[in-house]
């Protein structure tokens, strides 16, 4: 396994920053039996056991290349992206768009929320885009009843 690092992070126990490779996203993968792993995944699988079928870990530490198992929780892929920073996990997360309107009525499009405030100002020239909340529908259909 790739040299480790401690470092101190948001939670109790330091992190452990891996110096492993960078995906393009922020993870640290290796190769691992003739693929690539995620460095974090190992580290899980390694000091507490298997990861449930279908779950990915979420980083309580918020830091995607730290591998202490102790930072990482088994989450479905609904909740990682509900707990994420991202627009689309705010959007779950909070019910409303990246400008703050409630998503409740928003429209509902096949690839996700459209929000319906956003769209009406948007109508009268006072906003240039509408806020989008996609689902990928495909790759995560439990979002869709979300
Ligand atoms: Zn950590
Ligand atoms: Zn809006």
């Amino acid at each position: 396994m790739a040299k480790v690092t401690e470092a101190p992070g948001p939670l109790g126990q330091p992190c452990w920053v891996t110096s492993a490779a960078d995906n393009g996203h922020g993870y640290a993968v290796m190769t691992y039996l003739g693929g690539t792993a995620y460095v974090h995944r190992l580290s899980y699988q390694l000091h507490v056991g298997p990861i449930p079928e279908g779950m990915q870990l979420d980083h309580l530490c918020r830091n995607t290349r730290c591998v202490n198992p102790a930072h990482l929780e088994p989450v479905t892929a609904k909740e990682n992206m509900a707990r994420s920073e991202t627009v689309g996990g705010r959007a779950v997360r909070t019910g409303t768009c990246k400008r703050g309107h409630s998503l409740d009525d928003a429209y509902i499009l096949r690839k996700g929320r459209k929000c319906r405030t956003c769209q009406r100002l948007y109508q009268a020239g006072e906003l240039y885009d509408v806020a989008f909340h996609s689902q990928n529908a495909k790759k995560r259909p439990d979002l869709t009843s979300a």
